[in-house]
């Protein structure tokens, strides 16, 4: 595990210092998720991610910068609550909150994905619980994480919508943005909307890896799957679709006769 350091930072907002948790990013090892998830050692640095301050609550990627509209933000009433809320871990309503802040500095592309890191930490707090259930002293408590995880993936989509609508593009290649509105659909069981923009992905004609995941979001949303799957796992599903070049030959043959 990377060590984690602390660094000063003065709050933009109510200019107390406080120490924030830093890390440098560990080189990825493995195959990160359909919904770009990255693997275990990246993935558990992500409490270095957001910053929040003591003082006054702002959560910010980087809270010596003043993001548009922070002020009011924090100061509102959904803010608070979201930042004491008892239905999320605390991390979780960090990032969350995090969202907030974006989303009313007009930023709904980083605000969605503040709600996928969120989603992200609920699921990790669920298999951890599937694996060691509610280990004393952990602050699990009796929280539903998989619940919690839906919530964030519902507001994610939400956001993400918006996004679009406003023409803040978060997918670099064509097709990539359709693929993960596709996963985060799928995994709240909208497996019709996922079918939908599956479609959508494939009719801007995309290629390489983005059509691949497009194809296999088809297939588990078809399946009714509502399972975190991995790039690699749809590399390897499209290889055993297709086959060797050989298979395939006899097969066209086979359904000619
Ligand atoms: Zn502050």
């Amino acid at each position: 595990m990377p060590k984690t350091t602390q660094r000063k930072k003065k709050c933009a907002i109510c200019g107390e210092t406080s120490s924030q948790p830093y890390v440098r990013l560990p080189q990825r090892h493995g195959s990160p998720d359909l919904d770009t998830r990255p693997p275990a050692d990246v993935r558990f640095t992500i409490d270095t991610w957001v910053q929040t301050c003591p003082s006054c609550g702002y959560c910010f990627l980087d809270i010596a910068k003043r993001a548009p509209e922070a002020e009011s933000t924090i100061r509102s009433e959904a803010y608070l609550k979201q930042l004491e809320s008892q239905e999320f871990s605390k991390l979780a309503n960090h990032f969350l909150c995090w969202s907030a802040i974006e989303e009313n500095a007009g930023n709904f592309s980083g605000s969605g994905w503040a709600c996928i890191h969120a989603a992200w930490i609920c699921d990790d707090a669920a298999d951890f619980k599937k694996l060691y259930g509610n280990v004393s002293g952990s602050k699990m408590g009796d929280r539903d994480e998989g619940a919690a995880a839906s919530l964030c993936r519902l507001k994610a989509i939400r956001l993400l919508k918006t996004a679009r609508e406003e023409g803040q593009g978060f997918g670099a290649q064509p097709g990539a943005e359709e693929a993960l509105m596709a996963d985060l659909l799928r995994r709240i069981s909208r497996f019709g909307s996922a079918a939908t923009m599956v479609q959508c992905g494939l009719d801007l004609n995309p290629t390489g890896v983005i059509d691949t995941v497009l194809h296999y979001e088809k297939e588990l949303a078809a399946r009714g799957d509502t399972d975190v799957h991995t790039i690699s796992e749809a590399i390897k599903w499209k290889a055993e679709q297709t086959g060797p070049p050989e298979e395939r030959g006899k097969q066209t043959t086979s359904e000619a006769e």
